[in-house]
């Protein structure tokens, strides 16, 4: 007899957990399984954004790598299976050098995810990009340290390529899309992603700027890095909260700040998010999903 995979009201037990997950041999690992639970786009959200769906099925799904962040919220967007999966945890219990990034990918990968939105409140740190605007990254900068950001920890040696980190073929329709609603959107930018907790140094800060960077955030390594391990599309959408440690005349940024600017545009986030579902395609004409190909060997 087959049992659930997935226990609705909360965490699966050992015998429950185990059974009823129909194994599938895949060459991603071993031990990844698919549930019965079904996606298509997952969303991840984040500081101050812990729902998305009305009335979800609420699951929770057990990796190899542990527990992800919180239960998975699955519903229908636009017609389409959507995964929703709160970084934080709705308690914003995980900051952003403990999340388990390897949980909540592999979770989104095992509902059968293809397609990845990653909304973050990011710091600007040029005085073009203005808070209340937001910024479909193209480029990463990563200087997160110590944290797990691979699923090949061998034997099988794999380097996937990273040089452009977001699926090329989402970003454009994230920009049209934000750009219906008026949203003042900048097309391209490259995300620094600081260890935290802590912001950063003035001296950081300008050294960052100097290279031209226009965006600083704590959660988009490993986390958009660990959906191409596992070739699933992903895209992000940075809304600017704050001018990190401050331009001239402008305080440098604290949490209280971020929250508040976050909160007051939330809807607008959401909002995105709902045209940016209803826009993408069934097909996939980009390259992620193939991301494996020549990796090893
Ligand atoms: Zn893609």
């Amino acid at each position: 007899m087959r049992r659930r995979a997935v226990n609705t009201h909360g965490r699966p037990t050992g015998a429950r957990r185990r059974a009823g997950i129909s194994p599938r041999a895949s060459y991603l690992s071993d031990g990844m399984e698919t549930t019965k639970e079904r996606a298509e786009i997952g969303v991840y959200g984040g500081s101050g954004f812990y729902s998305l769906i009305e009335n979800p099925r609420e699951v929770w799904i057990e990796t190899p790598y542990g527990m992800p962040s919180d239960k998975i919220a699955l519903g229908e967007i636009a017609g389409k299976k959507v995964a929703f999966l709160p970084r934080h945890g709705k308690d914003h219990r995980y900051p952003p050098q403990s999340i388990n990034y390897r949980a909540n990918a592999w979770a989104m990968k095992a509902l059968g995810v293809t397609r990845i939105i990653g909304p973050t409140a990011c710091g600007s740190l040029q005085p073009e990009v203005k808070p209340g605007s937001m910024v479909v990254a193209d480029q990463i900068v990563d200087r997160t340290s110590g944290r797990k950001d691979t699923f090949y920890d061998g034997p099988v040696t794999t380097h996937v390529s990273f040089a452009d980190p977001y699926c090329a073929q989402l970003r454009p329709i994230a920009v049209d899309a934000l750009r219906s609603l008026d949203i003042d959107t900048h097309d391209h930018g490259t995300i620094v992603v600081i260890q935290g907790p802590r912001f950063s140094t003035r001296a950081e800060s300008k050294w960052f700027a100097s290279h031209g960077w226009e965006v600083i955030n704590m959660t988009n390594y490993p986390e958009s890095y660990l959906a191409r391990e596992l070739e699933m599309c992903y895209v992000n959408i940075s809304l600017i909260t704050d001018y990190d440690v401050g331009l001239e005349g402008i305080e440098p940024v604290s949490h209280a700040e971020v929250m508040k600017v976050f909160a007051s545009n939330n809807e607008r986030v959401k909002n995105g998010i709902f045209k940016i579902i209803a826009a993408i395609p069934a097909e996939r004409t980009c390259t992620c999903g193939s991301a494996l190909a020549g990796a090893r060997g």
